[in-house]
């Protein structure tokens, strides 16, 4: 463990990096982002957590599933994050997809599926394709309710601020 390193103990119990990551989307949520955070388990370690930051920092890429890999690769000191485990609250874009299989994550879990830009489920089924080289072991659900109540209070709030 190196120093400096933020570590959390936590139980094998799926739902606790689920509700770590519902709060980073709440966090985002009271930023003006959009409602999304990710979490990064190994060995019950919580090595990054991140919300959305698109706005904020300027950044297309800077969705809460490419901040807790990039967070996660530093700590671990490699770009291949074995054993670990990425939680987030929405289904995974195309782009989040395609990092997820280059990390090598051994288990991805998120809540809310995504119709429009989703790439698990939906989509270009990313996990899915024969030019996917890594597909983590899926599980979608996961929190579901709470996560899509957020991104539809989200976006109720917003359309309203607009008219
Ligand atoms: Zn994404």
């Amino acid at each position: 463990m190196k120093r400096g390193e933020q570590t959390h103990p936590m139980t094998g119990n799926p739902q606790k990096p689920m509700t770590l990551a519902l709060e980073a989307a709440r966090d985002a949520a009271r930023q003006g982002e959009v409602p999304v955070g990710a979490v990064i388990i190994r060995d019950g370690v919580v090595l990054a957590s991140a919300s959305n930051r698109t706005v904020t920092d300027q950044d297309p890429t800077a969705h809460a599933e490419i901040l807790v890999l990039r967070e996660a690769a530093r700590k671990i000191g490699s770009e291949r994050l074995i054993d670990c485990d990425l939680y987030v609250t929405l289904e995974p874009c195309a782009m989040c997809a395609g990092a997820i299989s280059f990390a090598r994550i051994r288990r991805l879990y998120f809540g809310a599926g995504d119709p429009k830009g989703g790439a698990v489920e939906h989509g270009p089924r990313f996990f899915s394709q024969p030019t996917c080289h890594h597909a983590p072991e899926i599980y979608g659900g996961l929190g579901e309710t709470e996560s899509a109540t957020l991104l539809k209070e989200f976006f109720k709030e917003r359309r309203n601020e607009n008219t």
